[in-house]
């Protein structure tokens, strides 16, 4: 980290594939937004569910080969069991939590709040007497699973500031902590992670702008400070839907099997945000102004 850094911006792919170039574009742009205004820069792996073998390493080479660098070492959110513990034992502690014993089945068919989203949690398991706690979990135990750990949420929205979106206002609701399979839930994860490497500028796609709000809530909970976001459009295929592999060659190593460079690549990326020309990060970061970002999705056209 340099020593004039104050505050940090991330990138924190999942390493279940290749980044497509959609995923490389918002790490571009996470990059240069936290370079910069100063920001140290970190790269996070959320390796705790979805791993595909060698895509790690592959996500690495793929973002330094576009001239990105970071700063320290890369985390690997599945090493950050214990404050992920920690974190949720603050909360028991707390009495913001509780067990769930519902199947994903039974939260889909349970009658929902009015104006609540489908699939959202219908509260089944939040006011449960001790006898009926004790017969979910008999019934869990039968099933050979565990409880969820659910947050007792006691506001039900919250609100965000974005770069691009400005003040956003979204629903928490009783999101899960820990799933019945052990596993700490990637909103926990993330907002643990974000505060101990001291980032305070969330840059990633905007599929996620609607899980900052409770995002920024838990952190909030947990007395850690509410970072700032920078959502980025996504990218979407030429059918219009979110670009993925099935568009065809979207990945750096794709493009370079078909011949392209990597500063090729770069090129691409840079005009998809209004600099045309540009081929390499460093020319990117010399040039942009984040106030100019497209606020629509990239739709990429690329040649066969
Ligand atoms: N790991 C998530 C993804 O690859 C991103 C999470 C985040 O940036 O907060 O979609």
């Amino acid at each position: 980290m340099t020593s004039t850094a104050v505050g940090a911006g991330r990138y924190a792919p999942s390493p279940s594939g290749d980044l497509h170039l959609g995923n490389l574009r918002t790490a571009l742009l996470a990059w240069a937004l936290a370079r910069r205004t100063d920001r140290a820069f970190h790269l996070r792996l959320e390796d705790l569910d979805r791993v595909q073998e060698g895509a790690a390493a592959r996500q690495l080479e793929d973002l330094a080969a576009l001239g990105l660098d970071w700063d320290g070492e890369v985390v690997l959110q599945s090493e950050r069991g214990e404050a992920h513990e920690a974190a949720i034992q603050r909360l028991v502690a707390d009495g913001r939590t509780f067990e769930c014993y519902c199947t994903r089945r039974e939260i889909l068919e349970a009658p929902s709040a009015p104006h609540a989203p489908p699939g959202a949690y219908p509260g089944t398991c939040r006011d449960l007497t001790p006898t009926e706690r004790e017969a979910g979990r008999e019934r869990m135990r039968l099933l050979r699973r565990k409880p969820a750990l659910r947050l007792r949420a006691a506001v039900d929205s919250w609100e965000v500031e974005d770069l691009w979106a400005g003040t956003v206002t979204g629903a928490v609701d009783d999101l899960v902590l820990r799933r019945g399979d052990g596993v700490v839930a990637y909103n926990l994860a993330v907002v643990v992670d974000d505060a101990a490497l001291g980032v305070d500028q969330v840059t990633r796609g905007d599929d996620l702008l609607s899980s900052a709000p409770r995002q920024a809530h838990l952190a909030h909970l947990l007395g850690l400070p509410e970072p700032g976001y920078a959502h980025v459009p996504l990218a979407l295929g030429p059918s219009g839907a979110r670009l993925a592999k099935r568009d065809g060659a979207v990945t750096l190593r794709d493009r370079l099997a078909r011949g392209e460079s990597a500063a090729d690549v770069l090129e691409r990326l840079a005009a998809s945000i209004g600099l045309p020309g540009l081929r390499s990060a460093d020319a990117v970061l010399a040039a942009w102004d984040p106030a100019t970002l497209p606020r629509q999705p990239w739709v990429v056209d690329l040649p066969a």
